[in-house]
């Protein structure tokens, strides 16, 4: 039923697996109804066989496509020989992974570990240590600046400095040491530098969960400058806008910025598997020594050749040039839909959003329902703002076929009420 606000009735099949997560699993989510069982390049398949264009692409951890075959290969073939030794043993995966990602990257060497929150704990656990050994800081003194409205995941010390009640009310007590200054502000971050303890800049190049928010540019090149004349590491979060993502194999490199500390994750596994790794030169992670930080996981041989396969078919298949061309088709043609609905349109190659302007504040799920209805999936964002960011082996044909849909499903903004 395109183009209604009023979803079409979940099927039997549909509603057997929602009700089995709900009575099950934790609450801890509220997804679209709909129920996937299939994905292939950008497109997804529910149970009962209706197709979607992915334009979520797991959060940027799909940027390759759904099941991209090389990488699967990889996964297959590696899964045969040898998934885990832990790092009590050594491989014959983790030192050609090693050589091949700090090569890529341009770092002496990296820390391989599994989700993205689990990198920025490693980096944040570097940056402090690197603030004590190197800097001179006084023992548990150290603090790391940080940007309000960041997102960069959900451990407890994380959201000791995140800005959004929703991740941090009642978790509380929080992590000391984090001292939060506002987004897109080189003032605030000249002023905090000046405290002498403060050994890093925790930032995103643009911020993903806050709604695509992406700062003015030369705000990373001044931002960096600022951090390496207070001596301060400048640590980039690019877990959501690296490996193509923005049109560039890292957002950073929009404006040659190469980070002190550098944290990759989600697409580094395509979307087969949580990987995520941190990267830096010696002085700053040889600071850790054996026993002092790891995961029992962490670069085990099945991360190591699927990690190895993602960056490859990137590379391969030139995927960061195509978000960066057909990221100004979309939003050049979202700006040509010129509807009343579309406050704003924003974003850097494939990762972009649009800001709803309604009366009503359900509007963009209610947006989100219709587009899903018309085959195409996205999630809104912190109310009003819904990020477009399908994986980047889109086509220009299929750019503008989620145009069309996004058109016909903002009909659906005329008809409901407040
Ligand atoms: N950092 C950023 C910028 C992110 O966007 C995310 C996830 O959305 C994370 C960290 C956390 O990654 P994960 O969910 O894999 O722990």
């Amino acid at each position: 039923m395109p183009g209604t606000s009023l979803s079409p009735a979940l099927s039997d099949r549909s509603r057997l697996y929602l009700d089995l997560e709900e009575k099950y699993g934790a609450h801890n989510y509220h997804p679209l109804p709909v129920v996937l069982s299939r994905g292939e390049r950008i497109y997804l398949w529910d149970v009962d066989g209706h197709r979607y264009i992915d334009c979520l692409s797991g959060y940027s951890a799909v940027n390759q496509g759904h099941c991209h075959p090389k990488i699967i290969n990889a996964l297959v073939e590696q899964a045969q020989q040898l998934t885990l030794t832990s790092r009590a043993f050594h491989s014959n995966t983790l030192g050609e992974y090693a050589q091949y990602i700090t090569t890529l990257f341009g770092y002496d060497k990296v820390l391989p570990m599994n989700t993205g929150v689990e990198a920025v704990e490693t980096a944040i656990k570097l940056c402090r240590r690197w603030g004590y050994q190197v800097k001179g800081i006084p023992e548990n003194k150290a603090r790391i600046i940080v940007c309000a409205d960041n997102f960069h995941g959900r451990t407890s010390t994380v959201i000791s400095f995140s800005t959004d009640p929703d991740s941090n009310s009642r978790f509380g007590p929080y992590m000391p040491g984090f001292v939060i200054i506002p987004y897109n502000d080189t003032n605030a971050l000249r002023q905090a530098l000046q405290d002498p303890y403060v050994a890093g800049f925790l930032v995103e190049p643009i911020q993903g969960e806050a709604g695509v928010v992406v700062p003015e540019d030369g705000y990373l090149r001044k931002a960096w400058q600022l951090c390496r004349d207070a001596n301060a590491l400048f640590i980039a979060d690019e877990i959501q806008t690296g490996l193509g993502r923005t049109g560039r194999m890292l957002a950073c490199d929009h404006e040659e910025v190469r980070p002190d500390i550098l944290i990759l994750g989600k697409a580094l596994s395509g979307g087969v598997l949580p990987i995520s790794a941190v990267l830096a030169d010696d002085d700053i992670m040889l600071t850790i020594r054996p026993g002092e930080h790891g995961s029992t996981y962490g670069g085990n041989p099945l991360a190591c050749k699927v990690a190895i396969a993602a960056l490859t078919v990137l590379l391969e298949e030139n995927m960061t040039e195509n978000a960066q061309q057909l990221g100004e088709l979309f939003r050049a043609e979202l700006q040509n839909l010129d509807s009343p609905h579309i406050q704003l349109v924003r974003g850097k190659g494939l990762l972009n959003a649009i800001v709803i302007r309604h009366a009503n504040p359900g509007a963009a799920w209610e947006l989100c329902m219709a587009l899903k209805d018309n085959g195409m999936l996205a999630k809104p964002t912190h109310g009003d703002k819904i990020r477009l960011a399908p994986p980047l082996v889109i086509t220009r044909e299929e750019v503008l076929a989620c145009i069309g849909i996004v058109k016909d499903s903002l009909l659906t903004l005329d008809r409901i009420g407040q």
